[in-house]
């Protein structure tokens, strides 16, 4: 059974570059063992990440995450059974602040980064918007 667990969380410092590399760096060889896809937003302080993936190793992966010291006030926002990933191609993509993610929030009609006013299905949009938006910029 495949799920998606979305949330968001409060990091407990500035993140510097550095940390969000050892971040990407452990989530991208994890995930790839685990087959667990998704998506990272760090901004402002906050967190917003989804998680797709067999429910069992999202489930565990998240206890494990949700425990990390370097973020708190870890809040899911939503949990849901999926057929279909939505984001396939990234054992975790990565979107900071950036000209990008204040398009993107411009699209979204939101002044800041502030995962807690999102809506579920908002939270998930933006992250698939940011994930495709690298795509196409990879490409
Ligand atoms: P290690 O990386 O060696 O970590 C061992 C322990 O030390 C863990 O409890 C870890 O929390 C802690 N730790 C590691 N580095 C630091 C540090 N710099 N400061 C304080 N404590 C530290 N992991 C994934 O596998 N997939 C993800 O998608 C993922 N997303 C994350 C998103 C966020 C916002 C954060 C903060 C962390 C994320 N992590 C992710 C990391 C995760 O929380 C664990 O660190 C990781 O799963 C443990 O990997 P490991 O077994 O290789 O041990």
């Amino acid at each position: 059974m495949q799920i998606r667990l979305t949330y968001f969380s409060k990091a407990v410092r500035d993140m510097s570059l550095q940390d969000i590399q050892d971040i990407l760096g452990t989530a991208r060889s994890n995930n790839a063992d685990l087959e667990v896809c998704g998506m990272l937003c760090y901004e402002s302080r906050w967190f917003l990440q989804t998680l797709e993936g067999d429910r069992d190793d999202v489930n565990e992966l998240f206890l494990e995450i949700a425990d990390d010291p370097r973020h708190d006030d870890v809040v899911i926002s939503s949990y849901e059974y999926v057929d279909q990933r939505q984001f396939p191609d990234w054992h975790m993509g990565y979107a900071a602040s950036s000209g990008a993610v204040n398009a993107m929030l411009l699209e979204f009609g939101m002044e800041s980064f502030d995962p807690p006013a999102m809506t579920a299905d908002q939270s998930v949009a933006f992250l698939s918007a940011m994930s495709q938006r690298q795509d196409r910029d990879a490409a």
